[in-house]
């Protein structure tokens, strides 16, 4: 028998575009968003709430946040929603109010942005710039990211498979702009008892692919706060380099995916956990040291 025969794939026939694959570029590119890198051994911890409701909601969250280890905060000023009739974000207000939680926190702030119209605004403002999934494949869009020198969270397109997210990227970094993060974000299955299947085994798959920094959001990913933990614990053990999280100061009074926002209380006590699994798997996560105060 031919030997050959017997040989296993390493990656189930992925075609790797040029740049984003790791032949290209064996070391493991570290994204820098403000003060904060993703790509090395420590992990972080984006979280924040889903849309910018007001400036109560948002500095209340951040200021949580911030407490309990996110070392960005997120929040939709745009909000790319199913309905037309659901809240729309708060748009260029919600950016300012972004703008300002940053100079109060210090927390670099990461947000939406889905139309090429609204790049130069949201970048303005933004320290990342956060392609959802339902515009993985705007294809003008990916290149007017790709023309800023922003970093980019490209979130996996709902239906994409790992061969389109990984060409997606590749768009931006065509022009330029090799700052790019992936993120795994849960895809449409069969399955309807959560919103999305969290596709865990993207992120050792990714990693095997392309030098990219690989991070997971599992509050899309599952849609179900009591199951955000488990799956945000799985994520790390995996080998993610970040995880996105929903957070909200008061999630049964939240506008846009409170049935999915952890409180903030149940966010500080995930992040002790989330570090025994980081350090478990020879990474870290820093933890601000309690204060008396
Ligand atoms: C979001 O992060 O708020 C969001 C809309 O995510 P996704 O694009 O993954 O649905
Ligand atoms: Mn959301």
């Amino acid at each position: 028998m031919d030997e050959n025969m017997c040989n296993i794939p390493v990656n189930s026939g992925v075609k790797i575009p040029d740049r984003v694959s790791v032949n290209a570029k064996p070391e493991r590119t570290f994204v820098k968003v403000g003060g904060v890198g993703f790509g090395g051994s420590d992990i972080v911890i984006i979280a924040g709430p889903c849309a910018v409701e007001s400036s109560e909601q948002l500095f209340e969250t951040a200021r949580s946040v911030k407490k309990g280890g996110a070392k960005i905060l997120r929040g939709g000023a745009f909000k790319p929603r199913s309905s037309p009739y659901s809240f729309q974000g708060l748009g260029e207000e919600g950016l300012m109010l972004l703008s300002s939680v940053r100079s109060e926190t210090g927390l670099p702030v990461v947000t939406e942005v889905m139309d090429t119209r609204q790049v130069a605004m949201v970048a303005e403002y933004a320290d990342m710039l956060q392609v959802g999934s339902r515009n993985m494949q705007n294809y003008p869009l990916l290149k007017e990211v790709g023309l800023t020198r922003k970093p980019i969270l490209l979130k996996r397109g709902m239906m994409a498979t790992l061969e389109e997210f990984l060409l997606a990227a590749e768009y931006i970094l065509n022009q330029g702009n090799d700052q790019v993060i992936l993120c795994e974000r849960g895809i449409r299955t069969f399955e309807p008892s959560t919103r999305n299947t969290l596709d865990l085994s993207a992120v050792p798959m990714l990693k095997s692919l392309t030098h990219l920094p690989v991070i997971v959001d599992p509050s899309h990913g599952t849609g179900l706060r009591w199951m955000v933990p488990s799956l945000a614990k799985a994520a790390i053990a995996v080998g993610a380099d970040g995880l996105i999280i929903e957070v909200h100061y008061k999630p049964e009074q939240a506008i846009c995916d409170g049935y999915q926002s952890l409180s903030t209380n149940e966010f500080a006590v995930l992040m002790t956990d989330l570090k025994k699994i980081a350090l478990a798997v020879d990474r870290d996560i820093s933890l601000p040291l309690p204060s008396n105060a």
